[in-house]
């Protein structure tokens, strides 16, 4: 993939303007945020495309908090801990939230196996209400509104996917990069 390479050579080429981005687990009361130092570049395995094809190494940029440890700067199509790009298990949830069968789903991704897939979409189901939540207090955050009606109880999948939607078009609007659904599913 052409991102990729593109990527590895802006990472390659030497370290971001400016200081390190804050903690990813700074407090909400920002614990630790000023106490971020660059400590250059590693390496991480190749990401997979489907079950047989896999990309080069990828550079990544790592910081160290002087509060929580080490962290890296992840590209928008990877995700910390996960062998699969982005794309795919973006595919793999959205598949579960417009009823496509999973092996329908492997079939066109190119996976073998359905056991990985289906704990992604184990994962996004059991925090669904702590993804309605996020959903919801990042809306209001992003569009300064006061508090709105809170998300009906008892959300279903396809709610909350279709809620971290909206919120990715929110975050647009406002001229910030999304963070990915698959991001929020499994980070928030
Ligand atoms: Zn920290």
């Amino acid at each position: 993939m052409e991102r990729v390479k593109q990527h590895t050579v802006k990472v390659r080429a030497g370290r971001p303007d400016g200081s390190p981005p804050l903690c990813p687990r700074r407090s909400e009361q920002g614990d630790c945020d000023g106490q971020q130092t660059w400590k250059g570049c590693v390496e991480r395995v190749g990401a997979k495309v489907t079950s047989d094809d896999k990309l080069e190494p990828v550079a990544l940029w790592q910081c160290l908090c002087k509060v929580h440890g080490r962290f890296r700067l992840y590209p928008d199509f990877l995700l910390p801990h996960k062998h699969y790009v982005i794309d795919v298990v973006d595919a793999a949830l959205e598949s579960r939230a417009v009823d496509t069968p999973l092996d329908e789903f492997c079939r066109d991704w190119g996976l073998h196996d359905r056991s990985t897939p289906t704990r992604w979409i184990a994962a996004f189901r059991a925090r669904l209400d702590v993804l309605a939540d996020t959903a919801q207090h990042l809306l209001e955050e992003l569009l300064s509104a006061a508090s709105g009606p809170r998300p009906p109880t008892g959300y279903d999948y396809a709610f909350v996917w279709a809620a971290l939607g909206r919120l990715r078009e929110a975050y647009l609007e406002c001229g910030l990069v999304p963070p990915s659904r698959s991001y929020l599913a499994l980070f928030a």
